[in-house]
């Protein structure tokens, strides 16, 4: 069996409405079951990268391909089908929703993958297992701490068991500790197989993943094993 890239990214431009060359000429491939840093200063494009990669945008140039399929040639609808199939996302301020108690958080994950609604909340109490927050399941995210709210978030982009999950800045807004227990958490789901691209500022946590890639003023400049790991 041949390995085929989960993630293949070419020549991507992205352009920004009022003129902002946000990215340009970045090429990539990312195999399934990598877990990989991204890193680069603020305002980089790293995050336009990583929303391109997960189909919340579009790149103004070049092509993306998702588990086989050309993004390009995919309506609205079947990319939000393969967004909701294949991709989890972490963000570093959770956007949970307060109203909601940490298991519906969690089962909103579900709500475009064609889950009926009984079996939801038997994922989504699930998926708060795999995080070890089965017992906060009802506390809504103001009772919880925010590496709480951060396994919450994780939960939700899980439920769906996505091969793919994309992190911006997932311990940005978190202390060392809490930080690095995310971390060991992302770690665990890459060795159970999930694929992992990590947008972060720590030096310490791109230093320790296998594989790091570096963005400056929009293009890729750096793509490898960080001189840590060598
Ligand atoms: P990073 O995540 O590395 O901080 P971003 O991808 O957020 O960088 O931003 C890259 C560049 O694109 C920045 O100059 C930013 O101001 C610009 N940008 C990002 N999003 C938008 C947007 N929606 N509209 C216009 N410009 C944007
Ligand atoms: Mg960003």
């Amino acid at each position: 069996m041949t390995t085929r890239p989960v993630l293949s990214v070419r020549d991507v431009g992205r352009i920004h409405p009022g003129g902002v060359t946000a990215l340009a000429g970045v090429s990539l491939d990312i195999d399934a079951g990598e877990m990989v840093a991204v890193v680069g200063p603020s305002g980089s494009g790293k995050s336009t990268l990583l929303a391109i990669i997960g189909t919340l945008d579009r790149p103004t140039s070049g092509t993306v391909r998702i588990a086989g399929h050309d993004v390009e040639t995919l309506t609205d609808r079947q990319l939000s089908a393969l967004r909701a199939r294949e991709i989890g996302f972490v963000f570093q301020q959770f956007h949970l929703a307060d109203g909601l108690s940490a298991v519906d958080n969690v089962a909103t994950g579900l709500l475009y993958a064609g889950v009926p609604r009984r079996h939801r909340r038997e994922r989504a109490w699930q998926a708060l297992g795999r995080v070890g927050l089965a017992h906060r399941a009802g506390h809504r995210p103001q009772q919880l701490s925010g590496g709480e709210r951060q396994r919450v978030a994780i939960a939700r982009a899980l439920v769906n068991r996505p091969s793919l999950v994309l992190a911006d800045e997932p311990t940005g807004a978190l202390d060392t500790a809490t930080g690095q227990a995310v971390l060991r958490l992302l770690h665990r789901l890459n060795e159970e197989g999930t694929t992992i691209v990590l947008i972060t500022h720590d030096r310490d946590i791109a230093a320790s993943l296998p594989r790091r890639i570096e963005i400056r003023d929009g293009h890729l400049v750096r793509d490898g094993v960080p001189a840590a790991r060598r």
